[in-house]
């Protein structure tokens, strides 16, 4: 057993490459977070489904770490601030082959009109 961090479980691994809701709906993201205590794929608060946001409130799971290619930021929402982490299980971003906003063939024309503003 490694060190214990709230809402962080390094060893669980992503549930897939894209957001899951999304998927589901047929909707599309912006960018991608990774719930760093169960794996859960969800989309950011700028996406149209805030689907990480919704995760973590649902869950009461608090910190999302970037999916995106390179990023190394956590989120804590409960206390609303960038935090650090440590390093989780691979993969630890989406693939970078795949677009952002995604997926692909399912983003309207319009999406940038279509985003949250997110302070
Ligand atoms: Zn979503
Ligand atoms: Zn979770």
């Amino acid at each position: 057993m490694g060190k214990s961090l709230r809402g962080i479980n390094p060893d669980c691994k992503p549930i897939g490459s894209g957001c899951e809701a999304c998927l589901k709906a047929g909707g599309w993201w912006l960018h991608l977070r990774r719930c760093a205590q169960c794996g859960y794929i969800g989309c950011c608060d700028s996406s149209p489904g805030q689907h990480a946001a919704r995760h973590a409130s649902l869950t009461g799971h608090p910190i999302v770490a970037s999916f995106e290619p390179l990023q190394n930021w956590f989120y804590d929402y409960e206390h609303r601030r960038v935090i650090r982490g440590p390093r989780l299980a691979s993969p630890r971003w989406h693939p970078e082959t795949q677009p952002a906003p995604g997926p692909e063939g399912k983003v309207p024309p319009n999406w940038e009109s279509l985003l949250h503003e997110v302070a």
